[in-house]
C-alpha cells in the first residue's frame, strides 16, 4: 500500500500543530515548530490562509488522523466504510481500526521509536504473529495475538537502541509488553478512552457522511 513519503514536518507545518510524526526524535531542540512563534502552513499562500470554515475544520481532523497514522485517502475512506458498516458509533470504531494496525501496535509496545519506524519494523519481515510472519503493516491485530521479533543476531542491537529510547515509555492497558523477550499480547480491542490521539472523530464522521 502507498504511502507518504516526503518530509514529515511539513504535515506538522500543514496541521500547525506537532503531531509528533518523529517519535522521540520530535525534542524540543529539534523541532522546526519550536523555533517559529507563528506556524506558517507550507506553500505560496500560507501566511494568508483565514479562519476554517465547517467543512475545512472537518477536513483538518481528517487530515491530521491519517498523518499521524501515516495513511493515504483511499485506505483512509475504506477504513471509515468498514467502522461504517459495522455495530456501535462509527466514529469509535474507526479510531480501533486505525489503532488496530500491526504497525501501530508494535510502536505502541515499543519496538518502534515513530510510527514510521514501525512500520519498517514490519515491512522488513522482523515480525511474527502467532508464530506467523506477518509484514504488511495494515494487518489487524485480534485478541489474544502475540507479536515477537523474531531473534537474529543481526537486529539485536537496532532493538536495544530501540529500547533505550522507548523503554520507560508505558504500553497501553489493551496491550501487554515483555520487552525482555521482545513480545507483546493484545489484550484486548482499545476503547475510546485509551487511545490517546489528539482528534475530534466525529468531525471526520460528518465529513464523510456528507
Ligand atoms: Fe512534527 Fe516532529 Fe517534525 Fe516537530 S520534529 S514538525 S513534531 S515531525
Amino acid at each position: 500500500m502507498a504511502r507518504y513519503t516526503g518530509p514529515v514536518c511539513r504535515l506538522c507545518r500543514r496541521e500547525g500543530e506537532k503531531l509528533f510524526l518523529k517519535g522521540e526524535k520530535c525534542s524540543k531542540n529539534t523541532c522546526p515548530i519550536n523555533k517559529k512563534k507563528q506556524v506558517v502552513p507550507p506553500g505560496q499562500h500560507g501566511i494568508t490562509r483565514k479562519k476554517l470554515s465547517e467543512y475545512g475544520s472537518q477536513l483538518r481532523e481528517k487530515q491530521r488522523a491519517k498523518r499521524i497514522y501515516g495513511i493515504l485517502e483511499t485506505q483512509f475512506y475504506n477504513y471509515f466504510e468498514k467502522a461504517n458498516s459495522v455495530p456501535g458509533v462509527t466514529g469509535e470504531n474507526l479510531l480501533r481500526l486505525l489503532e488496530g494496525r500491526l504497525d501501530n501496535v508494535t510502536f505502541r509496545l515499543g519496538y518502534g521509536r515513530s510510527r514510521i519506524e514501525a512500520r519498517q519494523v514490519v515491512r522488513h519481515g522482523l515480525l511474527r504473529v502467532n508464530g506467523k510472519n506477518v509484514n504488511i503493516p495494515s494487518y489487524q491485530v485480534k485478541v489474544g495475538d502475540v507479536i515477537e521479533i523474531k531473534s537474529k543476531q543481526s537486529t539485536e542491537q537496532r532493538f536495544k537502541d530501540i529500547l533505550e529510547v522507548t523503554g520507560l515509555k508505558p504500553v497501553p492497558e489493551w496491550l501487554s509488553a515483555d520487552r525482555q523477550n521482545l513480545k507483546g499480547t493484545v489484550l484486548a480491542l482499545p476503547t475510546r478512552e485509551q487511545i490517546d490521539i489528539p482528534v475530534h472523530e466525529t468531525l471526520i464522521v460528518e465529513l464523510y457522511s456528507k
